[in-house]
């Protein structure tokens, strides 16, 4: 049986708007529980400016220009003078996390910034962690966009979910991944993550489940192009794992 994600928490440092919402080019109208959290979390009051931005498009800066508490609706006026920000160059391979992690996992590396986030089986994951509805669309968008109106930007990764791991590794993951820098985290690797991504071109990342990977998924990553890398001598839980990963490639670009 899926289980309901529990609902989710949005900052308001960018406002994204959703085609619906933006009922012309210079107006949106946000109902329902978006508008009661920006009127009842977040207080807007008529003359608030808000920087606002299109799901996968430009941003810019939107002024409140009606609060109905009663029905629930905010009307802002906005212009989007800002352009489409670039798609982050860093891709997550993830072995499927128990779903409250995950949840969190989605929200903060999306803030970090990724390009796909492909959710894999693996030896060491329990199969009922499939059964999330957070692995559907519905499921998971409101994590990303979280992290995008937290990080100010407004490219959704792309989510990627593959059950089984042989088929993923052996078929699809290349053509997924596409050309760039491919990198295995495993605590028992001696290359470090940062000397092993020259900082150039698109990088992948591969973090495994909470009881590791096991030394043939390691193999067959490493058949697939990625070497293991270590992200220093701390084990690190998968949540912090994945935020340290990125951190290291962000670094090694800086
Ligand atoms: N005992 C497990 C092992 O040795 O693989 C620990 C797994 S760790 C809790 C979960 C995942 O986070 C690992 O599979 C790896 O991908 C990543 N990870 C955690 N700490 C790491 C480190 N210091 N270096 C590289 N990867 C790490």
């Amino acid at each position: 049986v899926a289980q309901t994600p529990a609902p989710v928490e949005r900052p308001l440092n960018l406002v994204l708007l959703t085609r619906v919402e933006r009922y012309t080019d210079e107006r949106a109208r946000l109902q329902g529980s978006r508008a009661a959290h920006l009127i009842d979390v977040m207080g807007c009051e008529v003359g608030r400016i808000l920087r606002v931005g299109v799901v996968d498009g430009p941003m810019g800066e939107g002024r409140v220009v009606l609060v109905d508490r009663h029905q629930r609706i905010v009307e802002i006026e906005y212009q989007l003078n800002q352009p489409t920000p670039e798609r982050p160059r860093f891709d997550l391979l993830l072995a499927m996390p128990r779903p409250k992690v995950l949840a969190r996992i989605l929200e903060h590396v999306t803030t970090l910034g990724v390009g796909q986030i492909v959710l894999t089986r693996s030896w060491r994951v329990d199969k009922s962690y499939f059964q999330t509805a957070l692995l559907d669309p519905e499921g998971h968008t409101p994590h990303l966009w979280a992290g995008l109106e937290q990080a100010c930007d407004t490219r959704l990764p792309t989510v990627h979910v593959f059950p089984r791991f042989k088929p993923l590794v052996e078929d699809d993951l290349d053509e997924i991944l596409g050309p760039g820098t491919r990198l295995v985290a495993h605590p028992s690797a001696t290359t470090r993550a940062a000397s092993a991504f020259t900082g150039t071109g698109r990088a992948a990342i591969a973090i495994g489940p909470e009881r590791g990977w096991t030394d043939y998924e390691v193999d067959a990553l490493g058949a697939c192009g990625f070497t293991p890398v270590s992200l220093g001598p701390r084990i690190l839980r998968v949540e912090t794992a994945c935020t340290v990963a990125l951190a290291q490639l962000a670094f090694a670009t800086a």
